[in-house]
C-alpha cells in the first residue's frame, strides 16, 4: 500500500508531502458526485485537520449532500458545483494543493475534472477504489481499506500528527466508517476496528451517529421500499440474483429525490438465496445501475465492462444512456455469464 510516485530525490514520498504541508497553503479538497457518508466525512475531517495545521482548506463537491449528513461539522460551508459553478471552479483553480478523495477517475467529478487536469497544484489522491487513474502526484491508496475515512485517519497517523485528532474530525471520519461498511458488516479489516476504537476512545458518539444515519427515514422512504419489494423486484432463482427497477413515473409518484433510494439495493442481499443484486433506476437522461454482491462474487467487472462504471468487489455502479427496459434486458442477459447456474 501507500505512497508510490515521482521524483524521489532522496526523500520518501511521505516526507515530500510533509514538506509540502510544512508551510501554510491554499488547499482544495474534492470528492465524487452524489457524495455519500464516506466522501463527505473524509473530506470534512481532512479539512478540519488541515486547518489545525494552519492551512486554508476548502471542500468542493460536484453535487449536493443528502440531508441525512447535515449534522457534519462545516458541511454548510462546502462549495457545491451544481449550485455555484464559478465558485467551485475558483476553489480548484486557486489551490496550491488538491486532495482528491474517495474517487478513482476524473469522470467522477464531472466538469471539475477539467480544472483538476489543468491545475498546476500538487494533487494527492486518497482512495480505496479499484484501478485508480494516474492523474495525481502522490497517492495514499489502499483498496483493502474499508473507506476513505479510514485512510484519512491512517494518513494523519503517517504524517505524525495523530495528536491533532479530535471529536470533530473523529465524528466526520466515523461517519465514513459506518456508511461504507454498513455499520461494520462488510469491507472491514483489523485496522478498521483499530481506527473505530481510537475514535471512540477520544469521545466520538458512535451510537448517536448510527442513530442519526440509520434511523432518519421519512414515511415516503419506507413506503417506497415497500413498493420496490412488493412490485418491482424480480428474483432469478437459478442464478441467485435479484433486481429492482424504478421508472421515472415511480420517481414522480413517490416524490423521490437524490439520496432517497440509498440502501434499497442492500435489502435484496438479505435473502439467503440471493448472492448478487442490482438496483436499476430511470433518471432524467441516464439509467443508473447499482450492483452489490456477497463474499467472493465480484460485481466490479460487470460495472466496468458493461456499464462504464466501477467501484469495489462487492459494491459497484455505472450508468447507460439507454432506455430502462434495454438496461434491464442487458442485465438479465449478462447474469448467466457471471453467475454459476444452480439447480433450484
Ligand atoms: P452506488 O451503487 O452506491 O451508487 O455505488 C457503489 C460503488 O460503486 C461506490 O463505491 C461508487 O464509487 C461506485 N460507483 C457507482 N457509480 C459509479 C459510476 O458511475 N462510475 C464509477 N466508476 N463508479 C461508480
Ligand atoms: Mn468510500
Amino acid at each position: 500500500m501507500r505512497f508510490l510516485q515521482p521524483d524521489l530525490q532522496g526523500m520518501t514520498d511521505i516526507d515530500q508531502v510533509k514538506s509540502l504541508l510544512a508551510t501554510p497553503k491554499q488547499i482544495a479538497i474534492i470528492a465524487h458526485r452524489n457524495p455519500d457518508g464516506d466522501a463527505l466525512g473524509s473530506s470534512l475531517g481532512l479539512q478540519i485537520f488541515l486547518e489545525k495545521l494552519g492551512h486554508v482548506a476548502k471542500v468542493v463537491m460536484p453535487s449536493e449532500a443528502p440531508s441525512t449528513f447535515k449534522y457534519l461539522p462545516r458541511i454548510d460551508e462546502m462549495t457545491v458545483f451544481d449550485l455555484k459553478y464559478d465558485d467551485a471552479r475558483a476553489v480548484i483553480d486557486q489551490a496550491e494543493i488538491i486532495f482528491a478523495l474517495d474517487f478513482n477517475g476524473l469522470d467522477r467529478v464531472d466538469k471539475l475534472g477539467e480544472n483538476i487536469s489543468f491545475s498546476k497544484a500538487k494533487k494527492i489522491l486518497i482512495d480505496h477504489h479499484l484501478d485508480p487513474e494516474p492523474f495525481d502526484d502522490y497517492r495514499f491508496v489502499d483498496t483493502g481499506a474499508s473507506s476513505t475515512a479510514e485512510l484519512v485517519y491512517l494518513f494523519i497517523e503517517e504524517l505524525g500528527e495523530i495528536r491533532k485528532m479530535d471529536v470533530e474530525i473523529g465524528t466526520c471520519l466515523f461517519t465514513g466508517l459506518i456508511t461504507d461498511t454498513g455499520s461494520f458488516k462488510y469491507a472491514t479489516r483489523p485496522q478498521t476496528y483499530h481506527v473505530a476504537a481510537q475514535l471512540k476512545e477520544i469521545g466520538v458518539d458512535d451510537y448517536g451517529l448510527q442513530d442519526r444515519i440509520f434511523n432518519s427515514l421519512k414515511e415516503k422512504h419506507l413506503r417506497l421500499l415497500g413498493h420496490c419489494l412488493a412490485h418491482r423486484m424480480t428474483i432469478i432463482d437459478e442464478y441467485r440474483t435479484a433486481y429492482i427497477y424504478l421508472t421515472k413515473q415511480d420517481y414522480a409518484d413517490f416524490k423521490i429525490s437524490r439520496g432517497d433510494t440509498e440502501g434499497i439495493v442492500n435489502h435484496m442481499l438479505m435473502l439467503s438465496n440471493v448472492d448478487m443484486a442490482a438496483f436499476i433506476t430511470e433518471q432524467p437522461s441516464i439509467v443508473k445501475i447499482s450492483l452489490r454482491s456477497k463474499g467472493d462474487i465480484s460485481v466490479q467487472e460487470i460495472a466496468m465492462k458493461h456499464f462504464k462504471g466501477g467501484g469495489h468487489k462487492n459494491a459497484s455502479g455505472g450508468a447507460m444512456y439507454s432506455k430502462l427496459e434495454h438496461v434491464v434486458k442487458k442485465f438479465e442477459d449478462i447474469v448467466p455469464k457471471y453467475m454459476p447456474k444452480v439447480v433450484v
